[in-house]
């Protein structure tokens, strides 16, 4: 049941030993293209304690790229998946479950890491942990990373944290202790997590600036009179809407680095694959996980290894100037669209194991960046402000005239 469009050495699995694919390009295609033994149905299973293998998602090569990319470089500013209701985005994102890399972990409370004592001093961290980096204890333990799924009900109070109501009236110890009175809130939960907001457009405004601000600064602070505590919320925001329920406002969509169009699937055999991989699924997502378990286990590899890579791949000059100019002449403003166009190249380049970004790079993730940046607004203001402009300085001219 292999998809005829893939080239042939995408299908032979002899070449495959424990790294199938060299590029995130041949992976998602090869994954796209993987054919399915029929499943056994297998009784007493909870099926969601399983997800849908990430490997097994039919076509949508763009956004598991994109994906893929915000797994591999967390800079690249957060990922939007936009496109109508069954087009498998909640599918891909929660199957990203069994590729997630390794991150180092703070033992604290508050986040603290040892490389926040190295950028910021000992007065980036908390007591606790000065005094535990002090002594040569570690702060913080290699752990995945994790999906935090945002509630759609989550309230203000959930996402930044409150005053714990258990401890907020005990009293003196309760003042020695103040800092533990404010609860954790999502946000820091999120920290060094994929944080995922389904039906982001149906979100409250107040509860979407906090995360944005959030994701910017890569911390928060919350103060509740005279007790506040800085928690820090580094993490990857992928979020998902359907056009059809309402847009975005334009400041929101422009933090998003990553914008991808979901479609259905337009090819038959591509639809008729993606459902018997589905019902398998559902008959057995134990035997579905077995089927893809090989390529999960090489594929969440490649992804940290591409991490390691990251921090080497630089941007030469050559490559990046003509890129700008390309952002200057689609009339795009905001300088997120090449900071994230720059930062996915990167990743992409660190995917291939190389460490530097070649004009391919940039061509390879250019639609998922530049996309949906463009203000006809903006375009509108301003060329009327170049009209008044012109109008003006004619009437300056003449003014100078009456000498
Ligand atoms: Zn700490």
């Amino acid at each position: 049941m292999t998809i005829p469009e893939l080239p042939p050495e995408e299908t032979e699995p002899k070449e495959r030993v424990a790294h199938p694919f060299r590029t995130l390009r041949e992976l998602v295609d090869f994954v796209s293209g993987k054919s399915l033994p029929p499943a056994e149905p297998e009784e007493g299973l909870r099926t969601e304690a399983l997800p849908f293998p990430f490997l097994a998602i039919v076509g949508q090569k763009e956004m598991k790229l994109a994906l893929l990319l915000g797994l591999i470089n967390p800079s690249v500013g957060g990922i939007l998946l936009v496109g109508p209701r069954g087009t498998a985005k909640t599918t891909a994102v929660r199957s990203l479950l069994d590729i997630l890399p390794k991150v180092e972990r703070s033992l604290c409370y508050y986040g603290c890491l040892p490389e926040d004592i190295e950028t910021g001093g000992m007065d980036a961290v908390c007591p606790d942990c000065a005094k535990k980096y002090a002594e040569g204890q570690p702060l913080s333990a290699p752990d995945r990373v994790r999906l935090i799924e945002l509630p759609l009900n989550a309230r203000l109070e959930d996402v930044v944290g409150g005053i714990d109501p258990l401890s907020a009236g005990a009293g003196e110890r309760a003042v020695v202790h103040e800092r533990l009175r404010v609860r954790r809130g999502i946000l820091a939960q999120a920290d060094r997590n994929l944080l995922y907001i389904d039906e982001i457009n149906l979100l409250a405004d107040d509860i979407v600036d906090a995360i944005l601000d959030a994701a910017a600064q890569g911390s928060y602070t919350v103060r509740r009179g005279p007790i506040s505590a800085t928690y820090h919320a580094r993490f990857v925001l992928v979020g998902s809407m359907n056009p059809e329920e309402g847009c975005l406002r334009p400041q929101i969509l422009d933090r998003f680095g990553l914008r991808v169009i979901v479609r259905g699937l337009d090819d038959l055999a591509e639809r008729l694959e993606a459902y018997r991989r589905v019902q398998a699924y559902l008959a057995n997502p134990r035997g579905m996980a077995v089927t893809y378990g090989e390529e999960t286990l090489a594929a969440a590899e490649e992804i940290q290894s591409a991490r390691t890579q990251l921090p080497k791949v630089i941007l030469p000059d050559k490559v990046a100037k003509p890129a700008i100019k390309l952002v200057q002449k689609m009339g795009i403003h905001s300088l997120r669209a090449e900071i994230s166009w720059f930062e996915a190249a990167r990743a992409y380049a660190a995917a291939d194991g190389r460490d530097k970004v070649a004009p391919e790079d940039l061509q390879a993730v250019a639609p998922m960046t530049l996309r949906l940046r463009r203000s006809l607004f903006m375009a509108e203001y301003f060329r009327s402000q170049e009209r008044e402009e012109d109008e003006m300085n004619t009437l300056l001219d003449s003014l100078k005239r009456i000498k």
